[in-house]
């Protein structure tokens, strides 16, 4: 990939720098996360049996789930406002199996085809025992949704992969797409409350905060936490936290849970193990994403899975017409199909393809005006002059855009199995070329990796074993998403359900 512009570097540390300062955590950057040793703490300022780290999906279902287990539970969020990036989400969250939603809107599905589906579209990083317990369990994960109060609507959207207004449930991710619906019976999985302009996790996390708060779950906000507390056994104690700008120490009897999100928005994090990330236009997240949950972790030994995988969106669509253009890479090749998962076409670029490409449409399938999501790079009136003016090989666009149409004209993809919806053939000028560049196209992304865990949400070691009464939740563990991403609604789903066992599983310590 070429690297950003010292212009482009500096701009963006500069807006980020920006946009931390205004929140007033531009010194999280330089905090210690090395533990603490329980002997050097001069004593408790407080305790809870429970301490969860970060109010966002993943803390407030460990929450719910540690308080209903009779446990005493104090959740502390480093913002004044709690919920999270999950707040800020679509909220979409990826079930299936045959929920009450599926079934009121006919649709057939069972945890075996969502399983399949998961696994073969997840490649070799997908964490298999997590998929699978995910999946077993995922009806029993929509009841306990639904239990604290979340609404779906029994309304289904058609549209490609994004619910709108009223529907609740949607395809959204690659089911549909070859080679997964010959292999996989597709099945909407996309679970979202009914919301405008897609912020249905306002909604979630307005339902999930106020369960919490009606069981006695402590919020308190504006509280960074710094560092974990350790005993001599290396169990952990509790955690050192700065709040009204003083140190304070918190003991929790049963232990930590960590769920402080990703580290999108810290830039020196992202850079070294997960440089693609960095130079793209929208780092996803509130502010908090700053990977201290992540560090804290890591400073009492535990593992780190998957730190330079990433959720890439590369949204082209909606108009759904566009999907008629063609995308190629550096070499003027196709190398996905144009109607993928936006998740899995934006991985394509950024991670296989050196974050550069086109996408080709003809007078057919363009944009119905200047779109902010992608700029023009070049356009004319026939295939060779918009190859040339891309610096592509002479003859290579027209050759891939040739074979392309032959087969289009007969409704076929033999190189990539794009649906016939999204087949015509390229013919009508003028010709354009869309930047699909990392530093040209609107790039979303977020981190997926973290700190490794069990099926019950404990921290495991280096040496594979688990640190005494540490939990992790959400993204600030390494979950079920995994690059390349291939549904929305996952990493909800995952905060949420593993968010859950980790709070049952520390409210069982004694
Ligand atoms: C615009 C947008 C749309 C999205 N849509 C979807 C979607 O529809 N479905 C889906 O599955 N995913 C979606 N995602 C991704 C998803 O929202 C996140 O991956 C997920 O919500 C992460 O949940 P979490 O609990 O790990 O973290 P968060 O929700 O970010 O919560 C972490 C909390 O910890 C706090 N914190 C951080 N550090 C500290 C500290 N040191 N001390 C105390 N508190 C701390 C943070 O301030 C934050 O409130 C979307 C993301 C964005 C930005």
């Amino acid at each position: 990939m070429s690297g950003p512009s010292r212009f482009a570097t500096r701009t963006r540390r500069g807006f980020l720098g920006a946009g931390l300062a205004a929140a007033g955590v531009t010194a999280l950057r330089a905090v210690p996360t090395a533990a603490l040793d329980r002997r050097d703490v001069p004593g408790w300022d407080g305790e809870a049996d429970v301490i969860v780290v970060g109010s966002g999906a993943g803390g407030i279902s460990a929450a719910i789930e540690a308080r209903r287990a009779g446990a005493e539970v104090l959740v502390l969020e480093l913002f004044h406002i709690a919920g999270g990036s999950s707040s800020l989400s679509g909220g979409v969250c990826y079930m299936g199996g045959g929920t009450p939603l599926q079934k009121a809107l006919g649709f057939t599905d069972t945890p075996e085809d969502m399983y399949r589906y998961l696994i073969e579209a997840g490649g070799p990083y997908a964490p298999a025992d997590k998929i699978e317990l995910y999946c077993e369990q995922s009806l029993d994960h929509y009841a306990w949704l639904v239990g604290t109060g979340v609404e779906y609507a029994p309304v289904y959207s058609d549209e490609k992969e994004l619910a709108h207004q009223a529907a609740s449930l949607y395809h959204s991710g690659s089911e549909r797409n070859h080679p997964y619906r010959e292999r996989v019976r597709p099945a909407p999985r996309g679970h979202v409350p009914p919301a405008v302009n897609m912020m249905g996790g306002s909604s979630l996390m307005t339902t999930l905060l106020a369960a919490a708060d009606r069981l006695g779950v402590v919020l308190r906000t504006r509280v960074s936490c710094e560092r974990l507390v350790t005993e001599t056994d290396g169990s952990i104690a509790g955690v050192a936290v700065r709040e009204k700008g003083t140190r304070r120490h918190l003991r929790a009897r049963r232990g930590v849970v960590l769920a402080a999100g990703g580290f999108i928005h810290n830039p020196e994090m992202l850079k070294r193990p997960a440089p693609e990330l960095y130079p793209c236009s929208g780092h996803w997240g509130r502010a908090g994403d700053l990977g201290m949950g992540i560090r804290m972790g890591m400073g009492v030994g535990a593992n780190v899975l998957r730190m330079h995988h990433g959720f890439a969106v590369l949204p082209l669509y909606p108009p759904e017409n566009v999907l008629k253009g063609v995308a190629v890479n550096r070499l003027a090749q196709r190398c996905i199909a144009e109607d993928s998962y936006y998740g899995a076409i934006g991985h394509e670029f950024l991670y296989n393809q050196g974050g550069r490409g086109w996408l080709i449409v003809d007078a057919g399938c363009d944009y119905p005006g200047p779109d902010a999501r992608v700029v023009v790079a070049a356009h004319a009136d026939d295939l060779a002059t918009l190859g040339r003016a891309l610096g592509l090989a002479p003859g290579a666009l027209e050759t891939t855009i040739d074979f392309y149409n032959r087969h289009a004209r007969e409704g076929r993809d033999p190189l990539l199995g794009k649906s016939p919806a999204f087949l015509a053939p390229l013919e009508r000028a003028p010709f354009k070329a869309y930047d699909l560049g990392v530093e040209k196209a609107f790039y979303a992304v977020h981190t997926f990796g973290g700190l490794e865990t069990t099926l019950e949400g404990e921290v495991v070691n280096a040496w594979g074993e688990i640190i005494p009464g540490l939990y992790a939740a959400g993204r600030t563990s390494a979950g079920i998403p995994a690059a390349p991403y291939h549904a929305s609604g996952l990493s909800i789903g995952d905060s949420t359900f593993f968010g859950r066992r980790a709070g049952a599983a520390v409210a069982r310590r004694s």
